[in-house]
């Protein structure tokens, strides 16, 4: 289980990252919380050390200096925090509201200069819904702005409370195929879409974004369905993701599995067929390469 709140205590919830200066994430400069925890599985996940919701040590061979015994070349017996290189990492802290909040309240100053705030991404941080809106109410209590990353793909407890502490909701639209998507990720788009007309009937600002991956999302008439349903959503602004590996290392790192192994990244240029099928829809379009 991750860490939970006991009852009338502070919620804690279990945090693998705190990334600043992230530009590509709600707007502006923004510091991007990670919760760990997933129900799904996407075979293209970049941030597979966000899919388990227990804590994991990770292992980088190449950083390892073999300054402990390590029988067999397998794992050494040091702790984490006592590795000296960083070859071995713990993945997963507990952390209360508090002690985030102070720790993005720090970069206030970006936050103000460039119009940017603090997202909560993940893992799916639907997860921990009574974390997440303790947090974005204690940030918004700081004057600071707030944006979630999210399938939107599980039962909400409370969307008016979600609506009220979220200044915007990042929803993604991946495999549109409701059975294709639920045999290999799990999500379920109609339940994403009734969750998206709730929260709009309440207000929300909602940003949809359309991961593009080789073999998965990018055939055209995955494209032009997941357009389709965007516009008739009512959503004016779609951000395209290009399908890259930034996150192939993390799967040796914590030993699991990765599908997309070898998979050539896509550049902007790649996405361009993509890009002309949204703006032909009337959807402001915005790619976000790396
Ligand atoms: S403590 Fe770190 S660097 Fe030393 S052997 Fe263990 S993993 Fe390698
Ligand atoms: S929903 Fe997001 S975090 Fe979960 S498996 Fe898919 S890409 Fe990874």
């Amino acid at each position: 289980m991750a860490a939970s709140s006991a009852q009338g205590a502070a919620p804690v919830a279990t945090v693998t990252n705190v990334q600043r200066f992230s530009l590509h994430d709600g707007g502006g400069i923004r510091t991007v919380v990670f919760l760990k925890g997933c129900p799904f599985r996407c075979p293209w996940c970049c941030n597979p050390e966000n899919l388990s919701t227990e804590p994991e040590v990770s292992f980088k061979e190449r950083l390892c200096i073999r300054c402990s015994p390590r029988p067999g070349g397998g794992p050494c017996a040091t702790a984490p925090e006592d590795c000296p290189t960083g070859a071995k990492e713990l993945l997963g802290r507990p952390r209360t509201v508090d002690d985030l909040v102070a720790e993005v309240a720090r970069d206030r100053a970006f936050y103000e200069e460039s119009g940017g705030g603090v997202t909560v991404s993940g893992g799916e941080c639907l997860l921990r819904q009574d974390f997440l809106c303790a947090f974005l109410e204690a940030c918004r209590a700081q004057g600071l702005s707030t944006a979630v990353e999210t399938t939107l793909a599980l039962p909400l407890a409370d969307p008016a409370r979600l609506v009220a502490a979220c200044d915007v909701l990042l929803v993604d639209f991946k495999i549109a195929d409701r059975a294709k998507s639920l045999e290999v990720t799990g999500i379920d788009p109609d339940v994403r879409d009734a969750n998206l007309r709730d929260v709009q009937d309440l207000g929300a600002r909602v940003v949809a974004r359309m991961p593009i991956i080789p073999g998965f999302t990018d055939d055209a008439a995955c494209v032009d369905a997941n357009v389709r349903r965007i516009a008739e959503l009512g959503l004016r602004r779609v951000d395209v993701l290009p399908f890259h590996q930034l996150g192939e290392g993390k799967y040796d790192s914590i030993g699991r599995d990765y599908e997309m192994r070898g998979v050539p990244q896509l550049t902007d240029a790649d996405v361009a067929g993509v890009v002309a099928r949204c703006e032909a829809a009337g959807l402001a379009t915005v790619v976000h390469g790396e």
